[in-house]
């Protein structure tokens, strides 16, 4: 059976929300500010994701009840369609996952109720009464490059057929060369970088099963059009040792490089028929 895996970002992606920030607004406005001015330079590629992970978390220092907290506005601004499409692509085979620089225990709620087990977000430490302790900062996604080594290590693991990649950041758009296919989200934040940089893009998750029918169908073409080219050659490099004109072979290669498939049926026919009545007795 074919596998197929998607990974979806949380923030911006999965829920209007950064948790991050919703979590910084719980700690109080001056600390929301400085956490949120952090955030934006390192979606926008301006600042490194590890320069400004620790400094958020210091400043924060979430308990794990506002982790809670922010797993329900997750749940209360979660993307409109998120959850229609996320069970259309199960009962397609896809197996979905959570990839994210957020935070396991902000997210759990929101990928229960999505039906999604799989997380794969940055673990934070509590004592026993809940207060913060920390946070593992070891995890991949508390730097730049993370989501690509997630990925790369997953398509190692479970070597799927497919994997694609959804999300709106920078962080996201790294996937691109381990990904088969990277679907830019901006529904909720239209990020220059990513935008100028991505070959598809989704302005609601509902959108996705048709941009990953596209690519499909653009794959098969190019597939189609390098199998076109290859037999092309093929029939040059054949005619080119039964020694027929140099003008027959630029002919046949002019044909090939249009690609067009009734253009290539018509010269491997005649081709064909020339090499049939030329007279190669002598070879
Ligand atoms: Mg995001």
């Amino acid at each position: 059976m074919i596998k197929k895996i998607i990974a979806f970002d949380c923030d911006s992606t999965l829920s209007a929300i950064e948790g991050v920030d919703e979590l910084a607004r719980l700690a109080g406005s001056e600390i929301f500010q400085q956490v949120q001015d952090l955030t934006n330079q390192a979606m926008d590629g301006k600042i490194a994701i590890e320069e400004v992970f620790g400094r958020r978390l210091d400043l924060i220092r979430p308990s794990r009840e506002q982790c809670e907290q922010i797993g329900l506005m997750y749940l209360e601004q979660i993307e409109p369609t998120a959850k229609k499409t996320i069970e259309a692509l199960h009962q397609d085979g896809w197996e979905c996952l959570i990839l994210s620089g957020g935070f396991t225990p902000c997210i759990q709620a929101l990928a229960q109720s999505l039906g999604i087990e799989h997380i794969e977000a940055v673990p934070i430490h509590f004592d026993t009464d809940g207060s913060y302790l920390g946070f593992d900062q070891d995890y991949p996604t508390t730097r730049n490059g993370g989501k690509p080594e997630i990925l790369a290590d997953l398509k190692s693991t479970l070597s799927p057929d497919r994997l694609i990649m959804v999300g709106d950041g920078v962080s996201d758009l790294e996937t691109t060369p381990i990904v088969d296919q990277f679907i830019a989200f901006t529904r909720y934040a239209a990020r220059p970088k990513v935008t100028e940089q991505c070959l598809f893009e989704a302005q609601e998750l509902a959108d996705l099963i048709d941009l990953i029918m596209d690519n499909f169908l653009l794959e098969k073409t190019i597939r189609q059009r390098s199998y076109r080219a290859r037999r092309a050659n093929l029939i040059i490099s054949e005619l080119s040792a039964f020694g027929l004109s140099l003008r027959t072979r630029s002919t046949a290669l002019r044909a090939s490089a249009c690609l067009n498939p009734s253009a290539m049926r018509a010269i491997s026919a005649s081709l064909e028929a020339s090499v049939r009545s030329s007279d190669f007795s002598h070879v």
